[in-house]
């Protein structure tokens, strides 16, 4: 140990859901997509597949970010790809926050990590790991944003914080939050604000726009939820030309890996395919609702591809138990405000209709 940094030694890691390698369960806890890839898409890796594995990938993502910035109406030098969105909210931390080390009580708000309480349990994990400062504020009651005057109001909110993390639509309740509403927090932050946008496909409304006229704010995005590419890891972010160009200072120098490069290139060849899919997944979302409202169970309104739903009868972790007693998988997390909750992700409608054939034979044994 004597070796070991001592944030590194106390450090609580970030522990990712459970992957399991037992094949026939019915996999609800990691949020990814039950559609597959288009076909053009497994065609592009499968092709690429040659000779030219044994030579370094493109360091900056080019024809990806230029597919990228024809998408979002702006100039490559606006994106940064990275591995996983994952990777982003870490050179984000890295790149805007100063560690506690370097920070007298007076510049205490240049080591500031903000963010809302429930949001991705993953960012008190980055500020910890750099040595930050992590700020959680609580959102409302039903999760939606605390407005600016709550905030000035608040205690513990500071808008003067290095870097503002916030989830939208959130996770792990499934809220949107209008573009109008974000719009005035990112202009009232005195600071970066990092719009992480994992979701936002199953969402009414996004705010890309914002990062491309603010100079505070970045959005964050992710083509492992509604592009189905979570194996190939690649996420991306769009903002002011300065806040990229910091990013991409400090990136591993190919961190985006080359078939992920072309899987990604192929699926913006292919945005008709996954439109259709989160068609698919909104509907099996209604339906879901509806029924486990039904047997009892409460359902936060999603704008994601998952719910957060109140276990009725027994308490949320011991639902988790049951359901994977019958090969389902759920996340339940440990943490104040949801432990009385279940996140279910969306799944094809067979993966429901097996939920929900379990959820009814547990009740009758309850
Ligand atoms: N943001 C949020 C809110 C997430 O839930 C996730 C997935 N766990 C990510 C970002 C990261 O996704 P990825 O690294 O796969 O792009």
């Amino acid at each position: 140990m004597k070796y070991v940094r001592p944030i590194i030694q106390d450090l609580k890691a970030y522990i990712p859901g459970e992957q399991p390698k037992i094949a026939g369960l019915v996999k609800l806890n990691t949020n990814e997509n039950p559609y597959p890839p288009a076909p053009a898409v497994l065609e592009a890796v499968r092709s690429a597949v040659d000779a030219r594995l044994r030579l370094y990938p493109n360091p900056t993502a080019d024809r990806l970010r230029e597919k990228l910035a024809d998408l979002h109406k702006c100039q490559p030098e606006n994106i940064i790809v990275g591995n996983g969105s994952d990777e982003i909210l870490a050179l984000a931390v890295r790149a805007f926050v100063e560690p506690k080390s370097a920070c007298t009580e007076q510049t205490q708000n240049k080591c500031l990590v903000q963010f809302f309480d429930p949001s991705y349990s993953l960012y008190p994990v980055l500020a910890a790991i750099h040595g930050a400062l992590p700020n959680p504020v609580p959102l409302r009651s039903d999760f939606s944003l605390p407005d600016i005057d709550e905030l000035m109001n608040s205690s513990n909110w500071r808008f003067d914080a290095a870097l503002t993390l916030i989830t939208t639509p959130n996770a792990p309740s499934g809220k949107g939050y209008s573009t109008r509403d974000l719009e005035m927090l990112c202009k009232a932050q005195n600071g970066v604000v990092l719009l992480d946008e994992a979701y936002v496909d199953f969402a009414e409304e996004n705010a890309m726009a914002l990062a491309l006229k603010l100079e505070n704010t970045l959005v964050a995005r992710t083509f492992s939820k509604a592009y189905s590419l979570c194996f190939q890891r690649i996420g991306y972010c769009v903002g002011p030309a300065y806040l990229i160009e910091a990013l991409m200072k400090i990136k591993d120098s190919y961190n985006v890996n080359g078939l992920g490069q072309i899987a990604a290139f192929a699926t913006l060849e292919n945005v008709e395919y996954y439109k259709n899919n989160f068609c698919k997944i909104i509907t099996t979302r209604t339906t879901l609702t509806n029924e486990l409202r039904l047997l009892g169970f409460e359902v936060y309104p999603s704008s994601t591809n998952f719910i957060l739903t109140k276990p009725p009868k027994t308490h949320a972790e011991n639902w988790l138990k049951l359901l994977r007693e019958n090969n389902i998988l759920v996340r339940w997390f440990p943490y104040p405000r949801v432990k009385d909750y279940l996140r279910i992700t969306i799944g094809s409608d067979d993966e429901i209709n097996k939920l929900i054939i379990a959820i009814r034979k547990i009740l009758n044994n309850l």
